[in-house]
Parts: C-alpha cells; structure tokens; sequence
C-alpha cells in the first residue's frame, strides 16, 4: 500500500488513455495511466473473441494526431481484426513510450475530491491511492460487460464464456454443441465463426440486427498509397463529418428522388460494405421515419436473400424500430450461417429463455444440452463503468460527505458538452454522456475530447487555476441541447444500450450527442476561443494552498518522493 502523486492520474490505457498520456508528457505534466487489465489497449485487449474486428475502416478506426504515425502503419484488411487492432495500440505505446506510464493490474474504484487540498485521490483495489490536481477517466463507454440475470447461470457445469473478457489462449469450438446468448454486434461476429467448427451452434435471438455484408477484403497497395497520399486531407474532412469518418453524404432527402434512385443508391453503398456511409446515403434516415423505412426496405429484402429460409428469415428480419437507432452492424457470413446444417435459430421471443441448468439452457418450449454457452450480451454502456465507481466531488456544503457521480447520474446522466460534469471539479471524461461517442468514429470522437482537455489542463495552468468546474447553467445548457436534438430523431424511441435500456433500473436518455462531429468541434472550438465561459475558475491563492506553497511542496514531478513502493 502506498501513497503516490503525480499532476494528472488518468483511468484506463485503451485509446482514449494512450493519447491521454502523450499529450500530458508533450505537455511536461507528470502523469501516471492506472489500468486494470493484465496490459493496455481496452476494448481490444478484453474483446479478443473470435471475429472480432472494426466496424468503421481501418484507415479512419486509427489515430491521426501524428502524419508519421498514420504514413507508417500499414493496415492490412479494410476492416482490421482485433488482434491487428491490439497490435496497433501496442505499435503506439512503443513508438511514444508509453509503457513506463502504466500502471496494470491496478483497479481502481474509488476517486474523492479534496475541497481543502484541491486534489483528487484515487483509491484502488490494492488499497494504493494516487492523489492528483487533475483527473482523466478514459475508462471507455463499452468496458463493464452486462452479465444477464438468468436463473441458474452459475450451475452450468460446461463451458461459460463472457466475449468481453475472451480467454486469451482463445477457445475450442471443434464438435461441441455451443449456445451463443445475443445477436448484437458482437454475437453477429461470433457466431459464423463458431459454426466453422461446432457441432451445432444454437443462435439465441432476442431482437433482431440490422446488418450489413462488410465486404472486407485485403488492402492493396493502391489502397495503401490512395489514402496515404491524401490522409490529411482524408482526416480534415473526416472531422468535419457527421460520424467522424469520410461519408460523402448526400444532401438530400430519401423521398425527393425516384425510387429507382434510392435504390441504386442503396445498392452501391450496400455493395461497397460501410454502415457508417449506408446510415448517411439519405439526410433524413434518422429523422424521418418514412425515409428510413425505405432503408429498412431494401435491407429487409437483402437479409431475406441471404438467409434463404423464408422462415428464418421472418425471424431474423428486424423489425419494431428504425434502422441505425441501435447499432446498424456489419458482418461476414452472419446471415449465410444459417443455411449451414449445423446452426439452429433459437428465437426467444417466441420460446423466451427460462433457465441455465446444469447441462444447457432450458426455454418456454425445450431443453438444449450444451458443452458451452458465450454470453454475447453486452454492456451497461458509456455511464455504467463510471456509475460502478465511488466517485465522489465538492461537498454541497462544508463537513458534508461529496455528492456522489452514481446517485447524480442514477437521476439524469448529464455532462457539460460531454466532457466535465457539475460538481465534480478537476475532473475530465472522455467520450462521455452527452458527446457524440459512439455515434461517430471513436477513435475521432477521444481524439477530439483529449485534445479539448489537454488544452483545457494546459490554459487552466497557465492561469494559475487551482479548480475548474463547468457552471449548473452551462451544463443545463448542454443537457438541454442534447435532449433538443435527440428528439428531433428516431433514436429517442429506440429500446437498447444506447438509451440505457438494455439495463434495468438505468434512466432512460438518449446517451449520445447526435448533433455530428463536425458541429459537435465547432461548439469545442467555440468554447476555447471564448476562454471557457462555461466553467467557474477558482485560482491558486483565493481557495487552498497558495501557488508558490503548493509549488514547493512535493506535489510536482515527484514520482521519486512516492510514499510506498508500487507492487
Ligand atoms: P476502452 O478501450 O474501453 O478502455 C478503457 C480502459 O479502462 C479498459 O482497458 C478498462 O480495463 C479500463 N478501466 C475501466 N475501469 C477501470 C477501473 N476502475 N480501474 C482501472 N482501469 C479501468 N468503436 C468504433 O468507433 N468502431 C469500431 O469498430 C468499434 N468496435 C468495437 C468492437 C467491440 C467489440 C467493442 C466492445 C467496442 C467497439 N467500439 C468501436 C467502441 C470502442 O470501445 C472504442 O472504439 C474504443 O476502443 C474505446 O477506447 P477507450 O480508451 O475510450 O475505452
Ligand atoms: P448489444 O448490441 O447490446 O447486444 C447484446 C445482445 O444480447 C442483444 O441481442 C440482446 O438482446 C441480447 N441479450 C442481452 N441480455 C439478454 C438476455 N438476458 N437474454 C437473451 N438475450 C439477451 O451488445 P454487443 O453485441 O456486445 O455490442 C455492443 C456494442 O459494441 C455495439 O453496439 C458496438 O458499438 C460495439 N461492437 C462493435 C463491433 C464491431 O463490429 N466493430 C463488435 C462488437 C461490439 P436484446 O436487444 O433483446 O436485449
């Protein structure tokens, strides 16, 4: 146990820590990464399923802080895998010298605000606390897997596996009879791999995705000079995009062309294999239902062609809900797979899923024995890893215990523009509630948020800030707009992750701001250039430790005055 201090402690090494922590060092801050996983890269160190892979290219599903970086790399498929992916991120840790700034296996579950020593300390699992002016939580928006309340779970005697924390030695499908639970993007990708080598392979449905063919294919080296030779130019426009990756989207409606039109522009989008670009063939997709449901359409008829089986295919089409306001996935072989004999749908809305037992699962209508089960079941997304922490900020009044992130959010997960949140000086988030995030590019979206706060860290130091916390008005503000522009679309209907209704209990908003990335850089930009007016400062000197005391004590770039060894 020991007590360490450092100027900025940052949560979690997947892309959003990484960059976190190259921007503090190019800024000469004494930051420390705390990760509680065995070694960095986040969603695609635990994700490691088979199938796994990107969704949004690999070209834009990359960093672009640095041409070098970008000019080096060479991605091999359009669509990189996980293991490519994670050999990416540890590329990056490498070439910037990252790793002596992580901490792993450190699991933190605590953070307290000092009001008195304007401070954060962090307290982890081992019961070492990191204590720090300035807080960064880049602990991802899809990184606490949901783990579903089925009676029995823990009798089954088989093999049980959770995709978001895949055993690294990887997993032997050969011969056995495996359940997969969830066709969302990730059981999507599972389960044709699955089928290469099981038995049998029980597809466990509860809603239907829609999905799209990727298409993926190896990358040629015209590919490779294509883009490489445009990249900043790629990388601007992608910034200025709605999602955060080159869309050319057309700028007008699904229903002022012919519907000979939309289908031919379905149909090139569909045959190129881009989510992102088909959710943006039309400017009204996620506003209109009416358009939409032209999307819906034409890929309804397409799942149908894939599957072949009319009556699997009624039970795989989607329907309910508007297409892209739940994850609008892309796959290779998904559909296909249920033309193999050795793949059974198992729709649970007609046979709901009643038990594990201790050899299989047990629905409304019969017993399936099984050798596995993977739970493809998702996650309690963007504030559930946050809302698991103790987090506690300013005190409402002084002796008082500090309002606490979890209850705050339990009513309402608000933020200002994503990034800071009321009550809670000091402390940055990245990709969260209120930002665009998922919607967009992520790797865009956490480069535009830890550049926006390592600006934010750098003009606050500049000022001789001690304490910064956006105002109740500027974050009801934010709040206000996004709520304003999520019920100008269809998602504010949508039942799934991203409005929290995947979780029991979880308030219900749409957790994503859906103004665009463009726009959503506009408003980061216009807030610089502003000088923050949405934040109350409070100097060293007027609260606290004086900045000349606090200087000479040893709070500065003393990782060498640590009290305590680190294990
Ligand atoms: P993460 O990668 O989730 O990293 C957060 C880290 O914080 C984790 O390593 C975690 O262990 C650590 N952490 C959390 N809590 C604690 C704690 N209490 N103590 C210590 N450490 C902690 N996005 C896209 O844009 N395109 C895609 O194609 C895409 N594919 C995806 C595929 C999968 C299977 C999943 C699950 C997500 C995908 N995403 C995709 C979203 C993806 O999460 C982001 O793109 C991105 O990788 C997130 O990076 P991050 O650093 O913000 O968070
Ligand atoms: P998800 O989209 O939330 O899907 C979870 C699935 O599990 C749903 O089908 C859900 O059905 C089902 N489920 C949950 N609890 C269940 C229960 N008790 N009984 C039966 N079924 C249950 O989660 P995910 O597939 O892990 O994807 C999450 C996100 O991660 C994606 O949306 C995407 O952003 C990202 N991701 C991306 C990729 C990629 O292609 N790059 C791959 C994987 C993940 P209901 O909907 O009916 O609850």
């Amino acid at each position: 146990m020991g007590i360490f201090r450092h100027e900025l402690v940052i949560v979690g090494a997947g892309v959003g820590g990484l960059y976190a922590l190259i921007r503090a060092r190019r800024q000469g801050l004494d930051a420390v990464v705390l990760e509680r996983g065995s070694d960095i890269g986040g969603t695609w160190y635990w994700n490691r399923y088979p199938g796994a892979r990107c969704d949004v290219e690999s070209f834009d599903y990359s960093f672009s802080f640095d041409e070098e970086l970008q000019q080096e790399w060479v991605w091999t498929e359009k669509y990189a895998g996980q293991p490519e992916i994670l050999a990416y991120l540890h590329h990056v840790a490498e070439r910037y010298g990252l790793r002596d700034g992580v901490r792993l296996q450190t699991n933190v579950q605590s953070a307290r605000w000092d009001e008195d020593a304007l401070e954060w300390t962090v307290g982890t699992e081992d019961g070492d606390e990191y204590v720090a002016p300035m807080l960064i939580m880049a602990t991802g928006v899809l990184s606490t897997p949901k783990i579903p309340d089925i009676p029995g779970i823990d009798d089954f005697r088989g093999e049980l596996y959770n995709s978001a924390n895949w055993p690294a030695e990887g997993v032997d499908f050969a011969g056995k009879r495996v359940a997969v639970i969830g066709t969302g993007s990730t059981g999507i990708q599972i389960i044709p791999e699955a089928a290469k080598t099981a038995g049998r392979v029980y597809a466990m449905q509860r809603t239907p995705s829609y999905s799209l063919p990727a298409h993926n294919r190896p990358l040629t080296e015209a590919d490779q000079q294509r883009v490489k030779g445009a990249y900043p130019d790629i990388r601007k426009r992608a910034r200025a995009s709605m999602l955060g990756a080159f869309t050319d989207t057309f700028d007008r409606s699904a229903l002022e062309v012919t519907a000979e039109e939309r289908e031919a522009e379905y149909r090139r989008i569909y045959d190129y294999g881009s989510p992102m670009r088909f959710a943006s063939a039309f400017n009204d997709l996620i506003t209109d239902d009416e358009a939409n449901r032209t999307a819906r359409d034409f890929v309804d008829a397409r799942i149908a062609e894939r599957v072949g089986d009319p009556e699997i295919a009624a039970r795989v089409v989607p329907n309910g809900y508007a297409l892209a306001t739940r994850r609008l996935c892309i796959d290779t072989g998904y559909y296909e797979t249920y033309r193999r004999e050795n793949v059974t749908l198992v729709d649970l809305r007609e046979e709901p899923l009643e038990a594990i037992t201790e050899t299989g699962i047990r629905t409304a209508k019969r017993e399936i024995e099984l050798d596995m089960i993977v739970l493809a079941t998702g996650f309690d997304a963007v504030t559930g890893t946050l809302r698991r922490l103790d987090i506690r900020g300013a005190a409402p009044s002084p002796g008082e215990e500090g309002l606490s992130l979890r209850e705050k959010w339990d009513l309402s997960p608000d933020s200002w523009l994503g990034i800071m949140v009321h009550g809670f000086p000091n402390l940055f988030v990245v990709t969260g509630p209120g930002s665009p995030s998922v919607s967009a590019n992520m790797f865009l979206a956490i480069e535009q948020h830890v550049e926006f706060i390592s600006d934010l860290i750098e003009d606050s130091r500049r000022r001789g800030d001690a304490r910064i916390e956006p105002s109740a008005e500027a974050e009801a503000a934010w709040v206000a707009h996004v709520r304003e522009v999520s019920d100008g679309t269809l998602f504010k209907d949508a039942t799934s992750w991203y409005t929290g209704a995947n979780v029991a209990g979880k308030p219900r908003a749409v957790l994503q701001y859906l103004g665009g990335v463009g726009p959503y850089d506009d408003r980061l930009r216009e807030e610089e250039r502003a000088g923050y007016p949405g934040l109350e400062r409070t100097p060293w000197g007027s609260r606290g430790p004086r900045a000349e005391d606090r200087g000479s004590e040893d709070h500065r770039n003393d990782k060498h005055r640590n009290e305590g060894v680190h294990a």
